[in-house]
């Protein structure tokens, strides 16, 4: 597991990881509800910097009221800010929710796009949530790179790049497509869970014999 690792060892290794993590974290899903592709999105704009449960407490009142792209375009903004405020960055996000839902209604005929290319054009749609969308409902393989997964990805050696496109591009070179997805919702449940950005759990990691981090995780002094 040194920094000379062979490709095909490291291929081996990360297969080994996605094995014990699916064990650890058979669901690998988002834990957001929805039941369309524009709900997958909207829920997904509201996740930013805000747990996956704050939104799912939100977004039956939301989606109640603008269940679509049509309905989301023509809304009074400051009724979007009022049913989603508890969800935090509520300005920013009500503009995002009706921008793309605007540019769905008219580039896309009301359909969100199934694309990359064109879901990353959407406003508040960057890679991850286009990935979220194209691996959660179109069921395209996609690579979901958040903080948990860029911080992980890099520990177990498996990248040594802190930019989520390239950080796609290397995991998606380790590992068969169909993995793809559930193991980046699956590393997102172990860095939530177990390696935590300050105070790695190494000795409670089930994946611990394979990393090259384990127990030699600096921590950051906490900041003043
Ligand atoms: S051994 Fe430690 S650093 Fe490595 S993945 Fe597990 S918790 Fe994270």
């Amino acid at each position: 597991m040194a920094s000379r690792e062979s490709v095909p060892a490291i291929k081996k290794r990360a297969a080994r990881v996605s094995a014990a993590l699916a064990k650890l974290y058979p669901e690998a899903r988002i834990s957001l509800d929805f039941a369309t592709p524009w709900q997958c999105l909207a829920a997904t704009i509201l996740s930013a910097q805000c747990t996956d449960e704050r939104v799912n407490q939100v977004t039956p009142a939301l989606f109640r009221e603008f269940p679509d792209p049509r309905a989301t375009a023509d809304a009074d903004p400051e009724r979007i800010q009022k049913l989603i405020v508890a969800t935090g960055f509520f300005r920013q996000k009500t503009k995002a929710l009706i921008s793309s839902a605007r540019m769905i209604v008219e580039r896309h005929g009301g359909e969100v796009p199934s694309e990359m290319e064109e879901l990353i054009k959407l406003t508040g749609v960057g890679r991850k949530t286009a990935n979220v969308i194209l691996g959660h409902v179109y069921g395209k393989p996609g690579f979901v790179v958040d903080t948990h997964v860029r911080r992980l990805t890099r520990r177990l050696g498996f990248t040594k790049s802190i930019e989520p496109a390239e950080i796609e591009t290397h995991l998606q070179a380790l590992l068969p497509p169909s993995d793809w997805t559930p193991f980046s919702m699956r590393l997102i449940l172990h860095g939530r869970q177990v390696c935590h950005a300050r105070i790695p759990r190494c000795g409670d990691c089930a994946v611990a014999k394979d990393c090259p981090k384990i127990g030699v995780v600096r921590i950051a002094p906490a900041a003043k």
